[in-house]
């Protein structure tokens, strides 16, 4: 019978179940073989374990199971997308995308149960924080969502659901060494991207991740008055701190470091917030994803006219600052970005649930 108190083996590093291993007696060579059993076949049942012995399976069977975040529901979007919401054992609930695109399949996942952070333009803030996800919280929702969507092929993860990631630095790069690994998820660190609100000394410690994932720094303002008010991280790393940050990080060649900028009518959508922005970064190697703001009943920011996104486009084009506009999937299921929040401490009547 299955007891919460057994060792999970889902989501453990190679040196963690080495260790299980040696104190159960065994060769810790095995581990490679658990591995590749749990991720790239995606068997959680140690008993079909067949090419480990029967000694070992059934130690391994009274000391441990494999147990990633099963209890979910799915929300699907008339885009396609779909929200999963993880009801996690250890309390909380997360919300993760799965995203269908042109060119396959991309994954928003969360770090954190809420978030501390504070932006006002975000859902998830209003849940203020409530605990960080462990390494087989952050990788099962993953595994999961590819489990499910059988998928074989490659995907992208983007570390932009709730929560701040380099605030859950450790559980992050554990979860990266999930993802990367060949007994992983065997995914490219150019298929993943990590965002950051700014959390400038952590975004530097990242940076020295030996295998560096992108990197998305949600910037949303020209002016540090204006940041202030949308992001009170930058009462302690201001603009030209965090970006002076950004120019330091080991970028590879040919690779940019993404600016997410979330336009917001009558606030940042000024063809002079364009100029500045322009200025601001000279010499980045930087491309800025222009995200038109997903309005929700909740918060009183409003979308700009297509008109403005258009204008401040455009002299972004001709200062040629390489830039997206990104309009994102899964409106209508509460799933876009800086709309993901879920029902445990959402506060007011109003508040929707996605
Ligand atoms: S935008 Fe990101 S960092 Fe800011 S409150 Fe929302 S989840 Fe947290």
């Amino acid at each position: 019978m299955k007891t919460k108190s057994k060792f999970n083996l889902f989501g453990a590093s190679a040196a963690e179940i080495k260790k299980l291993l040696t104190d159960l007696g065994e060769p810790a060579f095995r581990e490679k073989q658990i591995r590749h059993w749990i991720y790239v076949k995606r068997v959680l049942e140690i008993e079909q374990m067949t090419n480990l012995s029967k000694s070992l399976r059934e130690k391994l069977q009274d000391a441990c199971e494999v147990r990633p975040p099963l209890n979910y529901e799915r929300h699907l979007s008339r885009d396609g997308s779909i929200k999963f919401v993880f009801h996690l054992e250890a309390g909380g609930d997360v919300e993760a995308v799965y995203m269908p695109m042109t060119k396959g399949v991309t994954m928003c996942l969360s770090s954190q149960v809420g978030c501390a952070q504070a932006c006002s333009f975000c859902m998830t803030a209003q849940m203020g924080f409530i605990r960080n996800l462990t390494p087989a919280e952050i990788v099962g929702q993953a595994f999961v969502i590819a489990r499910e969507m059988e998928l074989n092929d490659p995907f992208n993860i983007v570390m932009m659901g709730m929560g701040e990631p380099l605030l859950n630095l450790n559980n992050l790069t554990k979860s990266l060494d999930h993802f990367v690994d060949a007994l992983g998820l065997n995914l490219s660190p150019r298929r993943i991207t990590v965002s950051t609100s700014g959390h400038v000394r952590n975004l530097l410690k990242l940076g020295e991740y030996p295998r560096l994932p992108r990197i998305a720094v949600s910037l949303n303002a020209t002016t540090d008055e204006q940041r202030n008010h949308l992001m009170p991280v930058n009462l302690k790393w201001n603009i030209e701190a965090l970006l002076a940050a950004c120019r330091r990080l080991p970028i590879p060649p040919r690779e940019r470091i993404t600016l997410e900028y979330v336009l917001i009518e009558g606030l940042n959508d000024s063809p002079a917030d364009a100029k500045r922005l322009v200025r601001l970064v000279a010499n980045l190697r930087c491309k800025i994803n222009l995200i038109p703001f997903n309005e929700t009943p909740e918060l009183e920011y409003k979308q700009p006219a297509l008109p403005v996104i258009e204008r401040f486009q455009e002299i972004l084009n001709r200062s040629k600052i390489l830039n997206t506009v990104r309009w994102s999937k899964g409106r209508d299921i509460g799933a876009a970005c800086g709309q993901l929040a879920t029902p445990i401490a959402k506060r007011g009547p109003n508040l929707r649930v996605g």
